[in-house]
C-alpha cells in the first residue's frame, strides 16, 4: 500500500515545508479561469496540510509551453483563484519555478501558507525530466505529495526525478481515492460488472480492455474502436476508422469472449464529419465511401439496456461517436444518461477519460450523478491495465 498524507501523524507536518504536485492545468482564456474543477478536487488536501501547520508549495502544468516562457500559460491566475476560494492563511505566488525568488519566497513562508509556483513547464527540465531541475525541485521542501492523478503516468521531474529525492513521498488525498476506486473496479469488481468502451485508438485502450475482458460480464465496444472488431468480423465498415495492426488480436478476443462482447447492431453513418452530406442510420454493413461516426439508435437501446441491467459495477471511458457534432452526438449522450440513471438505482458507477468527461458534461449530466469520475484520462485507463504508473511507483509504501 502507497502511504497517504493522513497516514502521517499530524504533528509531523508543523512547520514543515510540503511540496504538493497538483494538477492545474484548467482552461484559461484573456487572464480568466473558464472553469475551475480541477482546483476545487485539490482543496481537501491543500487544506488538510495547511490546517496542520504546513508550509504548503504548490507545483504544477498549465499548458504546453514546452520550456519556455509563455505569459498566456502563467499560473497567476490560478494563484488569484485559490486566494477566494482555500480558507488558508495565505496565498502566495512567485513568477518563476526555481532559482533565487523562489528560494527568498519560500524561506519567507509561514505556518500554514500556500506558495504557488510558476508554470513547472516553462523550464525544459520539467518534461525532461532532467536531474539539475528535480535536484532544485526538492530542495524546496522536506516532504513530498502528488495529488496530480492526470500526470502520474509520467516520468517527468515534479513526478517522478524530484520525488525520488525525499524520504517521505506520499499520495495526497485525490490520488489516494483514485488508486482506491480504480483498484476496487480493477481487482473486485461487485457484480454484474459492465465495461463500455469508446474513443479512437485502440493502443490506448489495449491494455485496460485486456485486464477488464476476462472480469466483466459484458464489454459494450462504440466508437471508433468497434470498427476494428466489426472488421475482424468480416462486417462491411466503409471508410470508417479500422487498425489493421490490432484485427488479428481483435479476432482473438473475440473468439474467446464471444459471449461477452457487445458490438453495435447499426450506425449513424455520412461521408464525412465536416461535411454530414448522406447522414444516415444503417443496420450492420457501412457502403464504401462512408463512416461510422455515431452508435445507431437500436444499439444505444441495447447499450443504454445493459448499462442498466442490476446494480453492481458500470466503467466507461470512451465517447460512443464523434460527440463534438451534434448530429453524432446522441449515443454517447444515451449512454452518459444511462449510467446517471444506474447510479441512482444504485449501481457503482466510474467514468474516466478527458473527452468522457467532456460529454458527460454535453449530456447534462451531473459529476455528482457519478460515483466516481476519474482526474486522470491516460492515467486511469493504464492503471486499469496493471500498468507501472511512474508517478505511483515513486510513492512511499506503508
Ligand atoms: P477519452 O479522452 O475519454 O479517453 P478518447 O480520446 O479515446 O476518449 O476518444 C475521444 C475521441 O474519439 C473523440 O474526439 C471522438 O470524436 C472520437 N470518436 C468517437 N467515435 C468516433 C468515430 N466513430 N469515428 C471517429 N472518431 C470517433
Ligand atoms: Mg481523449
Amino acid at each position: 500500500m502507497k502511504q497517504v498524507v493522513s497516514d502521517l501523524p499530524d504533528d509531523r507536518y508543523r512547520e514543515r515545508r510540503v511540496f504538493v504536485r497538483v494538477d492545474f492545468n484548467v482552461p484559461i482564456s484573456n487572464g480568466q479561469i473558464r472553469e475551475d474543477y480541477r482546483l476545487r478536487r485539490t482543496v481537501p488536501t491543500i487544506e488538510y496540510l495547511s490546517q496542520r501547520g504546513a508550509k504548503v508549495v504548490l507545483a504544477s502544468h498549465l499548458g504546453k509551453p514546452k520550456g519556455s516562457v509563455v505569459p498566456a500559460l502563467s499560473l497567476k491566475p490560478v494563484a488569484d483563484r485559490l486566494r477566494e476560494i482555500l480558507k488558508v492563511p495565505a496565498v502566495k505566488f512567485v513568477g518563476a519555478v526555481v532559482g533565487e525568488s523562489v528560494r527568498q519566497a519560500v524561506n519567507a513562508m509561514k505556518s500554514g501558507e500556500v506558495l504557488l509556483l510558476e508554470n513547472l513547464r516553462f523550464e525544459s527540465g520539467e518534461e525532461a525530466n532532467d536531474p539539475v531541475f528535480a535536484t532544485q525541485l526538492a530542495s524546496l521542501a522536506e516532504i513530498y505529495v502528488n495529488d496530480a492523478f492526470g500526470t502520474i503516468h509520467r516520468a517527468h521531474a515534479s513526478t517522478y526525478g524530484a520525488a525520488q529525492l525525499f524520504s517521505k513521498r506520499l499520495a495526497g488525498l485525490l490520488v489516494s481515492k483514485e488508486m482506491e476506486v480504480l483498484s476496487q473496479v480493477r481487482d473486485h469488481p461487485a457484480g454484474p460488472f459492465r465495461v463500455v468502451v469508446g474513443g479512437i485508438k485502440i493502443k490506448d485502450k489495449l491494455s485496460a480492455l485486456k485486464a477488464l475482458l476476462p472480469k466483466a460480464d459484458t464489454v459494450l465496444l462504440g466508437g471508433g474502436i468497434a470498427y476494428t472488431f466489426l472488421a475482424a468480423e468480416g462486417v462491411a465498415t466503409g471508410d470508417s476508422p479500422v487498425e489493421q495492426e490490432f484485427m488479428p488480436w481483435a479476432k482473438e478476443m473475440l473468439t474467446q469472449y464471444r459471449g461477452k462482447i457487445l458490438l453495435p447492431e447499426d450506425h449513424v453513418i455520412a461521408r464525412s464529419v465536416e461535411e454530414r452530406d448522406g447522414l444516415q442510420n444503417v443496420h450492420r454493413a457501412i457502403p464504401a465511401g462512408f463512416k461510422g461516426l455515431d452508435i445507431g439508435r437500436d444499439a444505444s437501446l441495447t447499450f443504454a439496456h445493459e448499462v442498466l441491467r442490476g446494480t453492481g459495477t458500470v466503467f466507461w471511458n470512451g465517447p460512443l461517436g464523434t460527440f463534438e457534432v451534434d448530429e453524432f452526438a446522441d449515443g454517447t449522450v444515451d449512454i452518459a444518461r444511462a449510467m446517471a440513471l444506474a447510479h441512482w438505482r444504485g449501481a457503482f458507477t466510474v467514468i474516466g477519460g478527458g473527452d468522457t468527461v467532456a460529454a458527460l458534461r454535453k449530456a447534462e449530466v451531473l459529476e455528482t450523478e457519478v460515483s466516481h469520475v476519474s482526474t486522470g484520462g491516460g492515467a486511469s485507463l493504464k492503471f486499469i491495465g496493471g500498468e507501472a504508473l511512474p508517478g505511483i511507483t515513486v510513492l512511499s509504501e506503508t
